[in-house]
Formats: structure tokens, sequence, C-alpha cells
């Protein structure tokens, strides 16, 4: 019977899923990917890892921002447990449609992280949010979601250690956690990971860090090493953008190894769990089946490009910061790079022009500049990818996508 019902959920969301991007950008041919090989019928091999102090036992393997239904359900019913979203996502829809997912659902059997987002204006951060903020948006997510209580409420977005330890933010977490609406708290982290990461073991009011993680990072072996001492610390660690922004080569479609990318970050055992952003049903059976094996074969190996220089390009911004002292415009780079990267290569437009709606266009001069000076350690021809991710910002939300 639940066979049936995911053969059929599979195909609903497919469809839904394809009719939704249709026009708007180029769909992959995932499905025959050979990196794509998970199916329903896997005798599914779990692994699970204690988050920290906060206890959690949790499979290896969540799920980030899910955009279906379908997707939460199968999710579940396969043996996930841990959904991580934002308040941020598809403006708030995505926690309503989350909520009401898991209305019928007994509470103790899934694990739901939401957050307040301070990305949305990643410079100054202390200056442009109080307690109030964080407070008010955390009860308009308990609403949304329909929950007496979340288990993990983070500062989303944290890029320094002054943030980390502002005592008005401080103040916040610890007053949702002591009011019971907030089991644990923490942050999450997509620049500087390192000191944001060592900053949660002096806050010490901090129980999860979520922190970008993957074999792509130039600056892996630091991060590693903050994850240990987090770790040792009590810290629960979880991670994301392990698909290292999916593709080697986004104009010739050439994939990443998905399965190795996510055993990549899974074989260190301090990362507790890892919440990719699975596009599709095939994609979320392809995660979990990484559990049956998580050692990385030797081709897996090989497919990560571990030996040498792994090549630049793709779509992976490793949020350096090294072009904002290049550029002639004061904007934020690395977001408009993120964005591009949600286009082409999640394959979710209204993900992108969420990433890029607090960026005022007016300060985008790239149209205009007579060249671009910008460096990028990547690769990326910055000017064109940025022009092009700016249209979606005119775009109707209902013409990107329409898969709720
Ligand atoms: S230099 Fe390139 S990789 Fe570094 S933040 Fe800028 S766009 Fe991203
Ligand atoms: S073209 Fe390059 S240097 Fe000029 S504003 Fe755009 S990103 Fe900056």
């Amino acid at each position: 019977m639940k066979d049936k019902r995911s053969h059929f959920s599979r195909r609903i969301f497919l469809q839904n899923g394809i009719k939704g991007v249709a026009g708007a950008v180029i769909i992959p041919d995932l499905l025959k990917s050979k990196f794509y090989s998970g199916d329903d019928k896997t005798k599914n091999k779990f692994v699970y890892r204690t988050l920290g102090r906060t206890g959690l036992k949790l499979p290896v393997v969540s799920i980030g921002g899910p955009e279906s239904p379908v997707l939460i359900e199968t999710a579940l019913d396969r043996g996930i447990i841990h959904i991580n979203t934002s308040p941020e996502y598809n403006k708030g829809n995505q926690e309503i449609m989350i909520g009401k997912t898991l209305r019928d659902r007994p509470r103790t059997s899934f694990v739901i992280a939401t957050g307040f987002a301070m990305w949305k204006r990643p410079q100054n951060q202390i200056k442009n949010y109080t307690k109030e903020n964080i407070i008010e948006s955390f009860e308009a997510s308990l609403k949304r979601l329909q929950l007496k209580y979340v288990d993990i409420f983070y500062l989303m977005g944290v890029s320094g250690r002054e943030t980390v330890l502002h005592s008005p933010f401080m103040e916040a977490m610890e007053s949702l956690k002591k009011s019971g609406k907030a089991r644990y708290v923490g942050l999450t982290v997509h620049q500087n990971e390192p000191e944001v990461l060592y900053a949660s073991i002096d806050g010490k009011i901090y129980d999860v860090v979520l922190t970008a993680y993957n074999f792509r990072k130039i600056y892996r072996d630091e991060i590693k090493s903050a994850i240990a001492a987090a770790v040792k610390a009590g810290v629960g660690i979880i991670a994301m953008k392990t698909q290292a922004g999916v593709y080697w080569n986004q104009k010739t479609q050439e994939m990443i190894n998905m399965k190795a990318a996510l055993k990549w970050v899974l074989q260190d055992k301090n990362i507790h769990t890892a919440v990719p952003e699975f596009g599709s049903i095939e994609e979320l059976y392809t995660g979990i089946s990484v559990m049956e094996h998580l050692e990385l074969t030797p081709e897996e190996k090989k497919d990560l490009r571990l030996e040498g220089r792994a090549p630049q390009s793709g779509l992976f911004c490793q949020h350096c910061q090294q072009c904002n002292s290049q550029c002639r415009g004061d904007f934020d780079i690395p977001t408009l790079m993120r964005s591009y990267m949600y286009k082409y290569g999640y394959h979710r437009p209204l993900k992108a022009k969420e990433a890029i709606r607090h960026i005022q266009s007016s300060h985008i001069i790239c149209a205009i500049c007579s060249f671009c000076s910008v460096q990028c350690r990547m690769g990326f021809d910055v000017r064109n990818r940025i022009l092009d991710v700016i249209r979606l910002q005119d775009t109707p939300d209902d013409i990107l996508v329409s898969s709720h």
C-alpha cells in the first residue's frame, strides 16, 4: 500500500515540478543521470548520529527547504526525521505548506528547524536587527507552521563573531529557549565558517550550527578543524550546501557525483546530519541510499577529483568575498552568485529570485559598467551571471514555480 502511494506521489510530484519550471529554465536530464540511481524499492539502511548536546538522534540524511508536500511525506514515511526550512523560502509559504503537511503527524515524530534570516542584510547585521525583530519573526514562523514549539531556531546567515556574541541577539535566543517554544537554538553560516563556529563555542548558548561544507570549499580543512572544536564543546553540527553547486560545468551540463559529494561530507563523523535540498523523489531516494555504504568507493573518490586541484568554474560560490574589493559597485556579489546557482544548478528559479529579493537593482550597475574588473577565484563570469539573474526580479512568481 505504501509503495503504491509512493509511486503515485512520485509521478504527480514530477509532473507538477516539470510543469512549474517549464519556460523559466532549462530542465536537466537528471533522471537519466548515472548519479541519480536511488529508487523506492531500495531496502534502505539508516545511519544515526546524535546532534551534540541536544541529544537528538537523527539519520545522517535530513532534508532542507522541501518544496512539496509529497516530498515531505515520502521522506518521513521512509524514515527521515529532520526538516529544515526558513521564513524566507517562498515568502513564508514554505512554512505554511510544511505546517499543513505535518498537521496530522505525531509531534514527536519529526524535528523541525527554522530561523530568523539575517542573510537578507549581511552587512552590519548588528545594526540592522533588534531583539524584538527576532522574537516577532519567531512567533510568525510558529503560527505559519501551526506548531506550539520548534525543535531548532537559528539566527540564519550569521557572518562574524560580533554577531554571534551580540547581547540582544543572545538574549532573544535565550528567552525563546526558556519559554520552551524553541527547544534548541543555533546559528547558520555561509561564509567565515571557522570564525562563526569558534564563536559559537564562546557564546555557550548555541546548541547547533548549520554550516556550509563540501568537498569544493577551498578552506575546507579550516572548517573541519573548527567543526571538531565545536563538537568537542557539545555543539551539534549540521551540513548544508553539500551538493557543491551540482555541476562541474553548467554549460556542458557536466554534473558532480551527488552521492559521492554527500558521502564526502558525512565521512566526517563530526557532521551529525546534512540537509540537502532534494528537487525530486529520485534525488531523495538517492540521498537516502547513501546511508547503505557511507565509505567513498575508489571510483567515487575519482569522481570528486580529490587528487590535485579541482577545476574552477561550476556554480559553487566560495563566499570568499574576494570580489567585493574588486567591484566598482556596492552590492552583494556572492548572494547574486548563489541565486545563479539556484537557478541553473538546483533549477529553482523562485528560490533564485528570493535570494536576491533584498538586493536593490538600482545599486547594480553592471549594465553600464565599462568593463568588469572582478577576477573571481572560481573563474565565474560575474558580470554576465549578475545580468542574467537580476532579470528574475521582474518575473512574476507564478511563472517561476507551480509545484506547491
Ligand atoms: S570571488 Fe568568486 S567565489 Fe569568491 S565570493 Fe566572489 S563570486 Fe564567490
Ligand atoms: S561589471 Fe563587474 S566591476 Fe562592474 S559593477 Fe558589475 S560586477 Fe562590479
